[in-house]
């Protein structure tokens, strides 16, 4: 079932027309950088970073074909060829009716939440991330995790584990009463998981259930097409689909989405809202003009609406994401191989190591997670990002920290940004540190913790000297020289 196994780095469908240089560092530059930036890799300059894998966010490679509609871009205030250019992409490869252009996925968030939730709403979800689960908060709705039971363990091998627990959604529906759901947010691929798929099949009970109970569907549309090449793989009766067709047939399964171009779309900004129902339509492009800009730009400028709408195009090409899909599976190959204990199977846009069980000795109060990023770092430069408690911030409600089943980090890789080499730099690392686990028995405390989205500008001291002064033996000089 895993279509990673025995996987081999694929050869990219591009070549490299245009390159940006990379500066490898000292080991004693890396512990000067990491305890000025509060070890938060998050607040390290990226001039220090040697591999960057913090997010796949935004850090793709542009292709030639997006410069160049970059150029083309039309900066008219209203009405700008850059806006239908992009409204027509949606309307083709999403079906969506409506497009709003926002200015990345959290905007659109933003718009969205405040369509449809008021104070005492219930939102239920296929696992929570950050920044959609903020906003269903900061409009007063409670988020509700219904996500099948074994997305919550990083050794159930499954292929469809994003998809919905129909029980518990059933259960909620129940408890709470239809009225009080505004809507059901469902990601695809769900992230926080580790990067898993939903199936068509699931998509389609839920939007069944949902439908009798008159409630809408959303969808987190942000890596919809690397669900679509799962679904392609992994589901009966799907593969002699294009990923195209399989992505038309996810959407016409909700009502509406929001969109981080940053992710599938290969853009360095961007997003949108997408809904069918035309007066939920007017009310979000009554609010956006407020929030982000006028309805045709949302908060772009007319060249990032048309980089945007070329990189839609170029998503849904079988070869481009194949080779991205691969990519990530032949790191985590390499890694697993060594023993390092990762969340299976592996996700469409990031490896995700185990950070619990790769660190027994570190304590969850002390962020298991949290310090191997740090770890990471100083062994070579690389900048992964800690998805455990650190990330799940404290409960509204009690104030307590939140500490999720999954203590993960995640390495992330951008779209066509890095090569083979840098991926076989990159498993070197962990695997070396892996092998030097044993030095790691204590982690992190807050010196500063932000009440929001805490990771981002969190800062931690060490509880020993381990991390202050790196693993042992560190490269010198780290890289090709
Ligand atoms: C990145 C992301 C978002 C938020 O999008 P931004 O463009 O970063 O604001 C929302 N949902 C998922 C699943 C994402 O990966």
């Amino acid at each position: 079932m895993d279509p990673s196994a025995g996987v081999r780095h694929p050869a990219e469908p591009w070549r490299i027309k245009s390159v940006e240089p990379i500066r490898p560092t000292s080991a004693d530059e890396r512990r000067g950088a990491l305890a000025a930036a509060g070890y938060n890799v998050g607040l390290l300059p990226a001039e220090l970073v040697y591999i960057d894998l913090y997010t796949d966010s935004g850090t793709g490679a542009m292709s030639d074909r997006q410069w160049a509609a970059v150029m083309l871009g039309d900066e008219s205030y209203s009405g700008s060829r850059s806006f239908y250019r992009l409204e027509a992409a949606v309307r083709e490869y999403y079906g969506y009716e409506h497009v709003i252009p926002a200015h990345q996925g959290r905007a659109a968030e933003n718009i969205l939440s405040r369509c449809l939730i008021r104070p005492g709403h219930h939102i239920p979800g296929n696992m929570y991330f950050t920044t959609t689960r903020e906003h269903q908060e900061l409009n007063g709705g409670t988020f509700h995790d219904i996500i099948v039971d074994e997305a919550h363990d990083p050794e159930a091998d499954l292929p469809f584990k994003g998809n919905v627990d129909l029980t518990k959604l059933e259960r909620l529906i129940d408890k709470v009463g239809a009225g009080q759901i505004p809507y059901v947010s469902l990601a695809a691929t769900v992230n926080m998981a580790g990067g898993q798929p939903i199936s068509l099949a699931n998509l389609a009970e839920v939007r069944e259930l949902t439908r009798r109970h008159g409630i809408p569907v959303i969808l987190d549309a942000a890596r919809t097409v690397e669900n679509a090449w799962f679904i392609k793989q992994r589901e009966p009766g799907w593969a002699e689909r294009t990923v195209s067709e399989i992505l038309r047939e996810t959407c016409a399964l909700t009502d509406g989405a929001t969109m981080s171009a940053k992710k599938d779309s290969f853009a360095n900004i961007g997003g949108w809202l997408a809904v069918r129902d035309s007066h939920l339509a007017e009310q979000a492009r009554n609010l956006v003009v407020v929030y982000e800009g006028l309805h045709t730009y949302g908060g772009m400028a007319g060249r990032d609406l048309a980089a945007v709408a070329q990189g839609i195009e170029e998503s849904v090409r079988e070869d481009s994401i194949r080779t991205r899909v691969q990519q990530v599976a032949y790191l985590a190959e390499r890694i697993a191989e060594a023993g390092v204990p990762i969340v299976r199977p592996v996700g469409g846009h990031a490896v995700f190591l185990d950070a619990a069980a790769f660190l027994p000795g570190v304590p969850r109060e002390q962020f298991p997670a949290q310090t191997l990023t740090c770890a990471l770092y100083l062994d070579a430069g690389i900048r992964a990002t800690e998805r455990g408690a650190v990330s799940a911030g404290r409960d509204p409600v009690t104030g307590e920290n939140r500490y999720p089943r999954l203590e993960l980090v995640r390495l992330t890789i951008p779209r066509r940004a890095y090569t083979q080499s840098h991926m076989d730099f990159v498993a070197d690392s962990v695997i070396r540190l892996y092998a030097q686990r044993e030095d790691l028995r204590s982690g992190l405390e807050f010196t500063y913790e932000p009440e929001t989205l805490r990771f981002f500008q969190s800062r931690f001291q060490p509880l020993s000297a381990s991390l202050r002064t790196g693993p042992q033996d560190p490269p010198d000089a780290i890289g090709p020289t």
